[in-house]
């Protein structure tokens, strides 16, 4: 019946996956993530390099007073109490460790200074030194070669097999598998020893699938997601008896642009330096409408009230922390003015309402408390008035499925009758739902995909061996 086998079988070559492989493999020698895909790590491998830390080292080196607790406050808060706070506490007290592991482990790089983003009470987030979950990826796969851990690409989960009591024994694979083609690659079966854990990431791009969850998300609305980020993997879990959760959770992302595909180069112009250094308005009555440090659930709904056209504008003094933004010139996702008239006048802005808008702000910097919309004014936050000026047009786009199956702390699959862990089956990272709730907060995604990644791995290898 079994084509191969291996003690541990992992599904997805992403940031839980990889992590489940590199901690599995310090106990366990007979190691397999397979991957649909053509090329390895998912939406892992295009993020954008933010991990959120609570008590790090640069946070101490900068003063920031911060902890597990508040961390998990943020996530509650954001999250509209809808997450398992026994997950996110798990994520939020492991987020510094983790972080090192990356370092001490991995040897990721990070940029010398914190970012803050929205709906963290303070600044708390890592940035790999080019701006790109790559610069984790890549070190995790050269981590897997060296400790002999196959990446098998091509390989598509169908289905996970079960003995007559529900254990699961292996995963059957449609092996040549040419994504999209489902009719491509033969079937093939893996047996694993010990334990499968799923880490097949979220299913922004499956149009079908979210449409049975969130009649809004039509096609019209473009995901920042890799193409493959579908659900397959998801309902094969479902139908080995997972527990789905909360699964209509699914967050857009308010900063991507107009004027490019998928997340692109502006994203992280907007998230680095667009919404904490400068201002958000509305193009038509050049009026800001919310706090621009807003957590992205709050962000989104401002912005899709009464079909706003959004655009951030940011100075030459803000735009420093803009770390894309020569890509954003050349492909012309971002316009730098050389005054305010000049960029109301190209984007048609009431030039008065925008001068006025500005003005306020600037008082409100100046006096250190934002008194229209609350946004932080930290000490590096100035007025807007150093050209030349930049500016980003805006439109949401679906970014992150904050539902999925349901683990424990020790990232066991819940089955949906008993409420128990389904034997030899884990799952780790987007796959997963309850951890973020309502909105997942920005760099929290990869901090949660390998603090569960790494429980799932160090678990599933602790499995008896079957003979
Ligand atoms: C553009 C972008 C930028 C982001 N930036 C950040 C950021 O800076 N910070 C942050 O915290 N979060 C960020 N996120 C979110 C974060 O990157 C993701 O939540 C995270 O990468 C998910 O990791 P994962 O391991 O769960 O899944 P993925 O990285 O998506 O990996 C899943 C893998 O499983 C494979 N797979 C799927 N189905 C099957 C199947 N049936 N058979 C075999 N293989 C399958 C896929 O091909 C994929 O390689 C970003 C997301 C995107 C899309």
């Amino acid at each position: 019946m079994w084509n191969e086998e291996y003690d541990i079988v992992i599904i997805g070559s992403g940031f839980a996956g990889l992590a489940a492989a590199l901690e599995a493999c310090k106990t366990c020698s007979s190691v397999v993530v397979l991957d649909k895909m053509r090329t390895p790590g998912g939406n892992s491998a295009i993020s954008g390099g933010l991990v959120a830390a609570a008590g790090s080292p640069l946070q101490e080196k900068e003063g920031i007073k911060d902890s597990p607790a508040l961390m998990l406050e943020d996530m509650l808060r954001a999250g509209l109490d809808f997450n398992t706070p026994a997950l996110a506490k798990i994520v939020a007290e492991r987020s510094t460790e983790t972080l090192l592991w990356t370092i001490e482990e991995l040897g990721v790089e990070y940029k010398p200074n914190l970012n803050h983003l929205g709906g963290h009470s303070v600044p708390r987030t890592y940035n790999t030194t080019n701006t790109s979950g790559s610069g984790i990826i890549k070190p995790m796969l050269a981590k897997c070669r060296d400790k002999g851990i196959p990446i098998r690409l091509k390989m598509l989960l169908q289905r996970f097999i079960a003995d007559e009591k529900g254990v699961i024994q292996g995963v059957e694979v449609r092996k040549g598998y040419l994504f999209p083609n489902e009719a491509s690659g033969e079937t093939w079966r893996i047996r694993a020893r010990k334990a499968v854990i799923v880490a097949t990431g979220g299913f922004s791009q499956d149009i079908k699938f979210r449409l049975t969850q969130n009649p809004i998300l039509t096609q019209e609305i473009e995901s920042t997601n890799q193409p493959g980020a579908t659900a397959e993997g998801l309902v094969a879990a479902l139908k080995a008896g997972a527990t789905p959760t909360q699964l209509s959770l699914i967050q857009l992302g308010p900063w991507a642009s107009r004027d490019e595909e998928g997340f692109g180069v502006g994203s992280m112009f907007s998230m680095l330096a667009g919404f904490p250094y400068g201002i958000l308005i509305d193009l038509k009555t050049g009026r800001r409408f919310v706090n621009e440090l807003s957590d992205r659930k709050l962000l989104v709904d401002a912005m899709l009230n009464t079909g706003r056209e959004s655009l951030a504008i940011v100075d030459s003094v803000g735009v420093k922390y803009a770390s894309t933004l020569n890509k954003c010139l050349k492909r012309g996702v971002v316009k730098q003015y050389e005054a305010i008239d000049e960029l109301a006048h190209a984007n048609r802005i009431p030039l008065a309402a925008l001068l006025e808008t500005i003005r306020t702000y600037n008082e409100n910097v100046s006096k250190g408390v934002d008194e229209d919309f609350g946004k932080p004014i930290p000490d590096d936050l100035f007025p807007i008035e150093n050209p030349p000026y930049y500016s980003i047009r805006l439109i949401s786009k679906v970014h992150h499925c904050m539902g999925g199956i349901q683990i424990n702390s020790r990232a066991q699959v819940l089955n949906i009758e008993t409420h128990l862990p389904i034997r030899r089956f884990y799952a780790a990272g987007e796959i997963t739902g309850g951890i973020h709730g309502a909105s997942r907060l920005g760099s929290n995604a990869i901090t949660d995909c390998l603090v569960f990644g790494r429980i799932a791995g160090r678990n599933a290898a602790k499995e008896r061996t079957r003979t």
